[in-house]
């Protein structure tokens, strides 16, 4: 396809407002595209490269202005362009306005004898200036930009700056091209979506659609090598992910960098969060993941630094992310561990659609932890004390808390879903006055169970909710002790208690309810602990409890 039909396309496309008429025209060009399908997908996109490559054109803004203005002849120069640029806030729109071509014979590719420049030839140069290195390679690069530049006409002119500058901006997301490209082909959407999700690839997955079906698409696999989108967390509650799941899994959540491993039965690749390269600064973990693996395999994890066996802050693997050069001297510095939490890919076989407990299973089978690498070992608990002291030993262990993950749940490369949750951190806690209580049942008869809750209200007090959770039970011995002198009437196993205590909790949330008299509830409300320091007199008052409430 010749790029001057391409940009024709293109600013059509651009041109209308409707998501659904944007989608229609990008699915017509996608129809007419034949060999350069992919390509074109990609340029659309704004992309020269598939989003797992890591290879980027790294073209700074000035170094393009410098070959537009050579382009566009004597009389302007790179502060020109850039002035214009600065003004007009679009790089494309100033690159149509310029007149270029007119160089004959200055460029040093055969410039200046404006034969059409075809898809292919734009994509080709431009990967060519992306392989650029060394010596001379800043001159090699400014030319190829120029003859680029020199061959087009207006509207060619400003896609070609545009997606030199990585700046598209047509009104295509990576959604229509989704879209477009199933209805282009005639195949579900659901298919592109998942071929996508293993692949990261649209010019790919539009090839696959259009030359080999729904079938096709479906069978498209995790290759060992091409990083997969990360499956992404979203905040949540124990207590509803308990209701919702039965169990759940409980791991320790790292505060580190997330980092995908994969390792093809030879050497080791390590991928960022956002898919990049980052195999080289992290030496240790190449030579650990290698050690630790028998079989082609790819790891999702998270790399910690370390300092005496505790874990640091998570810049400063960050830092070790932007070190480019003198990695040794940052490994004396800061040591760095691999916890490898899910097993996408093992021995040629992808886990994606597994269970995460059969996905765990597989992982601790597979790697052997050692130097640098190991693996999380997750609890499988339906108790929501038992989360609650998981949480409270991995804060203890300097860790960033416990990430909750659905058993039963399937791998979904870049979903921010319902499947993993990062537990929502106790917002403030809230002080509250015991009013009440009930006694246990069975071999607790003789303990205080539940303790209702209260904050001050006028003079009096309003109930806001019962706490259970996160006593234990020497903890319940005490405070059986403390309260039971406090007993003003019994009725049954409900005791009403003269206020004198104050309990710290902390919970997920505060709701809007009739069930208490204050007209709140506290969802999931744990014990953290007696406030000695507090008499009734000092606890929360009510109006707190709405402020708090209002600005969740
Ligand atoms: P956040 O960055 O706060 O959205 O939390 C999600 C991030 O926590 C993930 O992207 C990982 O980088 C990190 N993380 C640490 N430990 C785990 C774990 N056990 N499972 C999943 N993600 C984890």
């Amino acid at each position: 396809m010749e790029f001057a039909e391409f940009a024709d396309h293109v600013a059509a496309i651009e041109s209308l407002d409707g998501d659904i008429e944007r989608c229609e025209r990008v699915a017509d060009l996608l129809d007419v595209a034949s060999g350069d399908l992919g390509t074109v997908v990609r340029l659309l996109l704004g992309r020269v490269f598939p989003a797992h490559q890591s290879t980027t054109l790294d073209i700074g803004p000035r170094r393009c202005y410098e070959a537009l203005a050579r382009a566009a002849g004597h009389n302007v120069d790179g502060d020109d362009v850039e002035a214009r640029v600065a003004s007009e806030g679009d790089v494309g729109r100033v690159a149509e306005q310029l007149d270029l071509g007119g160089q004959q014979g200055l460029g040093a590719f055969g410039a200046g004898d404006r034969e059409a420049l075809s898809v292919a030839t734009v994509a080709d140069r431009l990967e060519t200036l992306a392989k650029t290195e060394g010596e001379g390679s800043e001159q090699t690069k400014g030319d190829i930009l120029f003859d680029l530049f020199n061959r087009t006409d207006p509207l060619e002119a400003r896609y070609l700056a545009r997606l030199v500058l990585e700046e598209m901006r047509i009104g295509v997301g990576e959604g229509t091209i989704r879209d477009a490209t199933a209805s282009a082909f005639d195949v579900p959407v659901e298919a592109i979506e998942s071929a996508l999700q293993v692949s990261n690839d649209y010019g790919l997955v539009a090839e696959t659609a259009r030359d080999d079906g729904v079938d096709a698409l479906t069978e498209v696999s995790l290759a060992v090598g091409r990083p997969v989108q990360a499956m992404l967390a979203q905040t949540g509650a124990v207590g509803d992910a308990i209701e919702s799941w039965g169990e759940v899994v409980v791991e320790r959540k790292y505060d580190g960098a997330r980092v995908q491993a994969h390792y093809d039965g030879d050497s080791v690749r390590l991928y960022s969060r956002n898919m990049e390269d980052v195999t080289a600064p992290l030496p240790e973990v190449v030579a650990g993941v290698e050690a630790s693996l028998d079989v082609p395999a790819i790891l999702d994890g998270e790399v910690v630094a370390v300092d005496d066996g505790g874990p640091l802050p998570f810049q400063e693997v960050l830092r070790r992310f932007r070190r480019k050069h003198d990695i040794a001297r940052a490994r004396e510095n800061v040591e760095v561990r691999f916890h490898a939490f899910d097993c996408l890919h093992a021995d040629g076989t992808d886990l994606l659609s597994q269970s995460l407990v059969d996905r765990h299973g597989r992982l601790t089978e597979l790697v052997d932890a050692g130097d640098h690498v190991d693996t999380a070992d997750p609890v499988v608990s339906d108790d929501p004390d038992e989360v609650a002291e998981l949480e409270a030993e991995a804060l203890e262990a300097g860790h960033e808390g416990i990430m909750l993950k659905n058993p039963e749940s399937a791998y979904t490369p870049g979903k921010r879903g319902q499947n993993w949750l990062k537990r929502k951190p106790d917002v403030e806690t809230l002080d509250c006055v015991v009013t009440g209580a009930e006694w246990g049942e069975g071999r607790r008869a003789s303990l205080l169970g539940s303790f209702e809750l209260s904050v001050r209200d006028g003079d009096g007090y309003a109930t806001v909710g019962k706490v259970a959770t996160g006593i234990t039970d020497e903890e319940l011995d005490r405070l059986t002790a403390l309260l039971e002198e406090k007993i003003r009437a019994e009725d049954g196993a409900e005791v009403t208690i003269e206020p004198g205590v104050v309990f710290e909790v902390g919970y997920e949330e505060i709701q809007e309810s009739t069930t208490y008299s204050s007209g709140y509830a506290l969802r999931f409300p744990r014990f953290l602990g007696v406030r000695e320091d507090k008499d009734p007199g000092d606890a929360d008052p009510l109006d707190r409890l709405e402020s708090l409430a209002d600005t969740q």
